[in-house]
Parts: structure tokens; C-alpha cells; sequence
């Protein structure tokens, strides 16, 4: 195959988003292939973002449309890598464009097809906080702001009935029923895998309530909760009710024993919904459960000390195991050892669960098609880590952001463009007999 200059990027997260408008302005061909039907990835869930509490749809939406304008960039949304083969400088790769129903060209977003649709389903993206029609963009804000149809729920695709409700509401002619899956296949050089990671399962932990216990909340579904643009517009309001929470609880560190390694964002984000709660909710009162804290460096060190005194509670616990939250007359009640070991009780309105980050649960199906290692933990494993190398196991497909493990937002763009430094090196010693 001749050079052609063109790289695959796995996600279009805040890393694979950045890594590809850098490569972009090198004037190399990116393909960026996302499973969602929107990009941007974890950060556009958070309404604001530590150390600098900036709030992140300002942060993202210009690097979300620049990627979306940048003539350079082919963006796949909705879309698997179905194949990957090949070899150092030269892989094929099958890319699979799932059935929108939508036209990205026709659709102005206006958003007029989704009131008519008679079904409703849990809305995935936003943690099943609210419902969604079965034609629907994730969340507001989308980009592409272009709605998808799920096929298996819409009642005409899924042959229940002759529905055609949103094709008759739509006066752009922009919805095709008939539409359908298009594969395509491209040659590139070089192969970025950045598709983020996923959350640990917190109802593998029954001590803590989560699953059982309404009031008890992943770290996602805060976030979601808190945001302005989230199921409740931002309004702090316990699930099923519109009572505000007066008593909150972060406990830290859920899972992190059975997953073996510490997030190294999460104290960090349990320190920003303290100053998220002590903004909307300033008579409430807060408490942190931890075994551990984790703030290295000057600006999380500043960001833990800067809270002030009296914000939050810090209770420290020896053992999280003996962590128990159930269900009490006034609302939640967590007992727990102190630090002498004494069993304690604390009642509260809310639970939120700082919960470990994990490996994305796609993460071995797209291993097994990029031929890539995974790590013990099931990240994936980059050759020489302490040199802070992006280079997988697979000469010529890197890997960057959380999908090699935990991190924040900093750490993970900076890897990021450390593999697009690494591809273009890799992209200007490639010249057809080398490979
Ligand atoms: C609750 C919480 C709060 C946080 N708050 C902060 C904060 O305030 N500040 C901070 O610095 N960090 C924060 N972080 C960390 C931050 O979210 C991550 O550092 C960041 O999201 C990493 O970006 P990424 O691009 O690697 O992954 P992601 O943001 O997860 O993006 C990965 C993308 O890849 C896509 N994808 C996945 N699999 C595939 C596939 N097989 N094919 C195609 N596409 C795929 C996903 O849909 C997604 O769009 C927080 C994390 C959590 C869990
Ligand atoms: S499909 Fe039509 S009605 Fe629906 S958002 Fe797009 S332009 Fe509006
Ligand atoms: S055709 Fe499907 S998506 Fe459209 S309105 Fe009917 S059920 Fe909803």
C-alpha cells in the first residue's frame, strides 16, 4: 500500500477528539470512528470540571464543532470498527456505519419529530435519569445535533406497527425509514485506540445499597443531576421526588479493594460535588467517608485546602467493607467503624458513591480486533509505560487516554497528543520499503 497519510482514531472523547485535530493540522487524513451517535465522550457529562471548575460544554463545544468542520477529519459516528488488519504502516479497516435513519445533511435539529413518537425508553446517556423517544439525540446539546432512531424500539422498525409519526413531522424530509447500515473500508498508516473506560459495577457491592436503594447515586448519575443541562435542569432533587437532600454522604473509594488500584480522580470529583452541593444546597450538610485521600500536586492540593473549613465533614474509616448503608425511618443510615474501630451510625438523604474506573466493558471485543494486549487490569497495555510511551503491544496502533487507565482530564489529553507526536514520527519514517 503507498503512504496515503491517513490515521484511524478509535473515540471521540475529549483525547481522541484532540490527538485527531493535532494530526488534522499536520495534514494527515483522520478517520475518527465513535460508537455513540454524538462525540465528546465522559467530560460533556460533567456541568463543571476540577481543578479550575470551568464548565465544560464551553471547554468542549468549540473542539466538538471544530472537529465536525475540519475538512482533514472523516468523522464515523454511530459507527464499529468491525476489522482491523494489517501491519505497521499499513492497516485495512472495516468500519461499520450504523443504520441513523436520520439524514446528517437534511436535519436542521429542530427537534420536532420526537413529541409524536408514542414510545418512551430509558435514556441511556443520561444514566436512565429520564426517558427518551425512540427517535432521540442523547442529551441537549448534542453534537451532531442530528437524532438517531433506535431500531429495535421504534414500532415501525421493529415491525410492532405501521407507525410513521416522525417521518410526518418532519418538514425537511431529513427521516428514511428504509435506511440502513453502510460498510466502508479505508487504508491508514497508524491507529489510535482512545475509547475511554467505564465505571465499576457498584451493585457487586450490596453493602452499600446501590440498585436497591433509591437515594443512593453513581458519581455519573450526580453529575447528570447536577448539570443545568441534565434530566432536571440542574435541580437538586432526590430520584422520583422534588425534595432537595439536606443530609449528603460521599463515600469514597467503592470497589477500589476488589479492582486492586487507586482512580486517581476520585476524591477529586467527590471534592467537587462538596463545592457543587455547598453552591446549591448552602445549608446542607456534608460528609465524606474515606480510607483514603488522594490530591497529589500543588493544584489538587489547593483545590482539597480551599473547601474551607466546616464545608464537609471528613470521617475517617479503617475498613470499607464494614461499610453498611440501609434504609432508616428519616431516610438512609450508614454504620460504619471509626477510627478505633467503634461501630458508628450516620443518617442521611443522600448516598453518593465515589465508584472505581474500569475498563470499558466493549474493551476486549475491540482488543481482539485491534490484536492489542490488554494489562492485568484489563486496560490496555502500552510497551513501556514508565517512559510514557503511547505504543500498544501491536507496532504501528497506540493507545491513549483512560483507556490505558485511570485519569483526569489533563493527563489524558496530554497522552493523547504525545501518540499523535508518536504517529507522525512513525509517519515520516514510513516510505513503502521500510514497512
Ligand atoms: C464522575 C467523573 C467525574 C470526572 N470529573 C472530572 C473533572 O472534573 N476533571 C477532570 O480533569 N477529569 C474528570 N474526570 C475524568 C475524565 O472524565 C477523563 O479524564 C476523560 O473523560 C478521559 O477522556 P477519554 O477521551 O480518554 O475517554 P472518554 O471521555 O470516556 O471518551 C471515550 C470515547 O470513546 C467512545 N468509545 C468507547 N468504546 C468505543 C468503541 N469500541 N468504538 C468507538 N468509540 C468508542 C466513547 O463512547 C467515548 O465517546 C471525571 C471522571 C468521572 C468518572
Ligand atoms: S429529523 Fe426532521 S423533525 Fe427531527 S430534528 Fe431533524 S429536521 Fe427536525
Ligand atoms: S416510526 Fe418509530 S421512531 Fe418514528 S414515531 Fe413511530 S415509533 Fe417513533
Amino acid at each position: 500500500m503507498p503512504k496515503n497519510g491517513s490515521v484511524l482514531i478509535i473515540g471521540a472523547g475529549i483525547v481522541g477528539m484532540k490527538a485527531g485535530l493535532m494530526l488534522a493540522g499536520a495534514s494527515k487524513k483522520v478517520h475518527l470512528v465513535e460508537k455513540l451517535p454524538i462525540i465528546g465522550g465522559k467530560v460533556i457529562k460533567n456541568e463543571e470540571s476540577f481543578p479550575n471548575m470551568e464548565c465544560s460544554t464551553c471547554m468542549v463545544a468549540p473542539v466538538q464543532q471544530e472537529v465536525l468542520q475540519n475538512p482533514n477529519i472523516e468523522t464515523y459516528t454511530y459507527s464499529d470498527v468491525e476489522s482491523l488488519s494489517g501491519s505497521k504502516g499499513c492497516y485495512e479497516v472495516v468500519i461499520r456505519r450504523k443504520a441513523r435513519y436520520i439524514s446528517l445533511v437534511n436535519c436542521i435539529g429542530c427537534g420536532m419529530c420526537y413529541d409524536p413518537c408514542p414510545v418512551s425508553i430509558p435514556n441511556m446517556w443520561e444514566e436512565n435519569l429520564m426517558d427518551m423517544k425512540a427517535v432521540y439525540v442523547p442529551t441537549a446539546g448534542s453534537l451532531p445535533n442530528v437524532p438517531v432512531i433506535d431500531s429495535s424500539k421504534c414500532l415501525h422498525l421493529n415491525g410492532t406497527q405501521e407507525c410513521n409519526l416522525c417521518v410526518e413531522s418532519c418538514v425537511f424530509d431529513a427521516i428514511d425509514l428504509n435506511d440502513s447500515d453502510e460498510v466502508v473500508t479505508v487504508e491508514v498508516e497508524a491507529v489510535l485506540i482512545a475509547s475511554g473506560s467505564g465505571l465499576f459495577d457498584l451493585s457487586a457491592l450490596p453493602n452499600l445499597g446501590y440498585g436497591d436503594l433509591s437515594a443512593v447515586y453513581s458519581p455519573l448519575e450526580f453529575e447528570r443531576l447536577f448539570a443545568s443541562n441534565g434530566p432536571t435542569q440542574g435541580e437538586l432533587t432526590l430520584r422520583g421526588s422534588d425534595i432537595s437532600p439536606e443530609r449528603i454522604a460521599i463515600i469514597h473509594c467503592a470497589g477500589r479493594s476488589e479492582v486492586g488500584y487507586c482512580s486517581t480522580v476520585c476524591c477529586m470529583y467527590s471534592f467537587k460535588f462538596v463545592r457543587f452541593l455547598l453552591h446549591k444546597l448552602p445549608e446542607a450538610r456534608i460528609y465524606d467517608l474515606y480510607l483514603d485521600i488522594c490530591v497529589p500536586g500543588k493544584s489538587y492540593q489547593n483545590f482539597f485546602t480551599t473547601l474551607g473549613e466546616g464545608s464537609t465533614t471528613m470521617l475517617f474509616t479503617p475498613s470499607l467493607e464494614d461499610v453498611c448503608v440501609t434504609e432508616s425511618d428519616s431516610a438512609l443510615r450508614i454504620s460504619y467503624p471509626d477510627t478505633s474501630g467503634e461501630s458508628r451510625e450516620l443518617d442521611v438523604d443522600m448516598v453518593i458513591l465515589t465508584a472505581a474506573i474500569v475498563p470499558d466493558s466493549d474493551l476486549p471485543e475491540l482488543a481482539r480486533i485491534a490484536g492489542v494486549e490488554l494489562d492485568k487490569f484489563g486496560f490496555i497495555k502500552r510497551t513501556d509505560e514508565g517512559s510514557g510511551s503511547t505504543e500498544t503491544t501491536k507496532a504501528g496502533i497506540f493507545a491513549a487516554g483512560t483507556v490505558t487507565g485511570p485519569g483526569d482530564i489533563q493527563r489524558s489529553v496530554i497522552q493523547g497528543e504525545s501518540a499523535a507526536g508518536q504517529i507522525m514520527e512513525l509517519m515520516s519514517t514510513i516510505d513503502g520499503e521500510k514497512v
